[in-house]
């Protein structure tokens, strides 16, 4: 629960509070202790009753007596009709004092409900300001429906993209998206149409925010930044109002930059919450993509989105018209973490002895936020010691703080894991450029992606493609073992940072043999109806459609397939020594290399699949 929920909470509670509090008063008034008209008439009868006072109600007959018995004790008695009761007192020789109908009282009815309306509204007013005193920039609890975007313009310590270190093709990606929100006209009037949204995948911490707000401030817009999280509240309606006003309040100040943070906690796949769904979220969605749908092309605003996975997001976010353009944001290679480490090193007087681009060769996998952190945590050393400038041991002790206690999310990986890394990222791109069905090889890249892998290798952007031929699919297996392959040929020993790879081959595999009909052996015949996986624990309940029989022919064909497929894998890296280690060598040096760098490891020519849109004009 954020801190505004549980103010809202707290008000919520004194509120209900009062309104207890001034019920209860109200029926201390009407507390009569059961005494009725029968036990009354029967004291009259036994002439115990001395005095009658009987007063009338603003709404006569209606009234109440208040009687004194012989006794002392007082009474008050409620009755619908006070002359009756006048009668029926004077019947037995009682001659009652009456009292006058109550004048209207003037402060109980007409100043005091006001009254406490004002200070009901003076408190309420007090306790905000209070609140934003005290919380930033938070938000008003007074704003429930209403965007809770933070909106920043222009001043003094506007970000510029000159700011941003590194990033160099995320930048030029953006380019476009800067010159549009400087001068929208100039892409109007040619009819171009600049993506309404953006969406910045990365670990956290690899600058998205800053990337963005360095967006807004080189073009000079105003830029609304709110977190997806906000969005998502207890009440169901709040978040999607929340997003109409956001887009009500963006489009006054266009062009400007809207900028959703951890858009993943509202735009997660729709219809998986546990228990029947997140009505709230998913209508909170709903509402998002249809202010997105809803504003024209070239109306100046331009939405941006970070996450950091965006394996989770609903498709639908992904459309044509919504976040069509993806920018991944990566964890910086050697160059990008020296530069980031310059310019935090700014502010802060260095001594001789710091060596920058030492330090970047040893924080692999550390992203900006690291970095910004390691240099801060090494000025504090500084200061410690009353020095006032920056040593390399200061850095060096910074280096266990933070390394150590950030541990979970970037590992300091040892110069030994670096080195089996590169030979395994160098052993899959051999095999995606060897082969002729699948590649070229676009990154590969032995920077850690902080989701769990140690390095990536990054082909061509998949295809849609209506079907894979068998041929397509038994590279794809051999591809995927090449990492394992390289490890065992370069190293006596192997890890298990191939688990992954191994299992996407043998499920690959597998459904060749189950699904496909690709196995001789097994024949055209589906083994495996588990096509939709909608209920969790179903392969549990469901009853096998094969026998035993069966099964361990598909188990030992799908190990053929594999033991095939390893051993020809091997055959084509082992050819390729010399590139292996060529290229695990540019990649412990650059930690991250393009197709070209990758592409001149080899003496021979293999030729490359069609590229996706490369054949556009001339296919007939
Ligand atoms: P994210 O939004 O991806 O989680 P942020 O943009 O909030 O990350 O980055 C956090 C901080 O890390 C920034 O404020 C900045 O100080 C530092 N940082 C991250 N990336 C860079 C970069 N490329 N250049 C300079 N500083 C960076
Ligand atoms: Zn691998």
């Amino acid at each position: 629960m954020s801190r505004n929920n549980r103010s809202f909470y707290l008000y919520f509670i004194v509120i209900v509070g009062l309104l207890l509090f001034t019920v209860w008063i109200g029926t201390l008034q009407v507390q009569h202790n059961g005494y009725t008209r029968g036990q009354f008439e029967k004291q009259l009868e036994n002439n115990e009753v001395a005095i009658v006072n009987i007063c009338p109600n603003k709404e006569t007959p209606t009234g109440s007596l208040e009687i004194t018995l012989k006794s002392g004790e007082e009474r008050v008695l409620y009755v619908t009709d006070v002359e009756e009761m006048e009668q029926l007192v004077r019947s037995y020789d009682i001659d009652p004092t009456v009292e006058n109908v109550p004048e209207e009282s003037w402060f109980l009815n007409s100043i005091l409900p006001i009254l406490i309306v004002v200070i009901v509204c003076v408190f309420f007013f007090v306790m905000m300001n209070a609140q934003n005193a005290g919380g930033g920039g938070g938000g008003k609890m007074m704003n429930f429906g209403k965007s809770r975007a933070k909106l920043t313009m222009g001043g003094e310590n506007q970000i510029t993209l000159g700011q941003v270190a590194g990033l160099k093709e995320e930048k030029e990606e953006l380019q476009e998206i800067v010159e549009f929100l400087k001068d929208p006209g100039k892409f109007t009037k040619v009819g171009a149409r600049i993506p309404k949204g953006v969406l910045l995948e990365g670990a956290p911490g690899t600058g998205k925010t800053l990337l963005a707000k360095a967006i807004a401030g080189e073009a000079n817009v105003p830029f609304f930044s709110i977190s997806g999280s906000d969005f998502v509240e207890m009440f169901v309606g709040v978040g999607a109002s929340r997003v109409r006003d956001m887009f009500a309040e963006a489009k006054r100040h266009a062009p400007c930059i809207i900028f959703i943070d951890e858009i993943d906690a509202v735009a997660r796949r729709r219809g998986t919450g546990m228990g029947g769904g997140h009505d709230e979220r998913e209508q909170t969605l709903n509402q998002l993509l249809v202010e997105m749908d809803g504003f024209g092309v070239n109306e100046g605003i331009i939405v941006m989105a970070a996450t950091n996975r965006v394996d989770i997001l609903d498709p639908a976010i992904l459309r044509p018209g919504r976040f069509d353009r993806k920018i991944t944001v990566a964890a910086p290679d050697v160059r990008g973490r020296e530069d980031i480490l310059k310019v935090h090193a700014k502010n802060k007087p260095l001594g001789d002895d710091v060596d920058l681009q030492q330090i970047a060769q040893t924080t692999a996998g550390f992203t900006g936020a690291d970095l910004e952190n390691l240099l801060n945590e090494a000025a504090i050393n500084a200061a410690m010691d009353k020095r006032a400038f920056v040593k390399q041991e200061d850095i060096k002790k910074a280096f266990i703080k933070v390394g150590i206690g950030a541990e979970k999310k970037s590992r300091i990986i040892s110069d030994k894991e670096k080195k089996i890394t590169a030979y395994h990222e160098a052993g899959h791109a051999i095999l995606f450029h060897v082969l002729p069905d699948v590649g070229p090889v676009y990154t590969v890249s032995i920077i850690p992606t902080g989701l769990g892998a140690a390095g990536y290798t990054m082909p061509l952007p998949e295809k849609d493609e209506m079907f894979m031929t068998k041929g397509r699919m038994l590279q794809d297996i051999m591809v995927s073992l090449g990492g394992r392959i390289a490890e065992e040929i370069i190293f006596d020993d192997i890890t298990t940072g191939a688990s992954s790879d191994i299992k996407k081959a043998t499920k690959r595999a597998r459904s060749m043999v189950t699904r496909y009909g690709m196995s001789d052996n097994i024949g055209v015949i589906n083994y495996d109806d588990d096509d939709d996986e909608v209920f969790i624990g179903r392969d549990l309940a469901h009853a096998k459609n094969h026998s035993e029989l069966i099964s361990g022919e598909i188990d030992k064909e799908v190990k053929a397939i594999i033991d095939d497929c390893y051993q020809k894998a091997k055959d084509i890296i082992l050819k390729n020594e010399d590139v292996l280690h060529k290229c695990a060598e540019l990649l412990l040096e650059k930690e991250k290399i393009n197709r070209a760098e990758f592409e001149a490891l080899f003496d021979t020519y293999y030729p490359q699949p069609e590229e996706p849109g490369a054949t556009i004009g001339t296919e007939v």
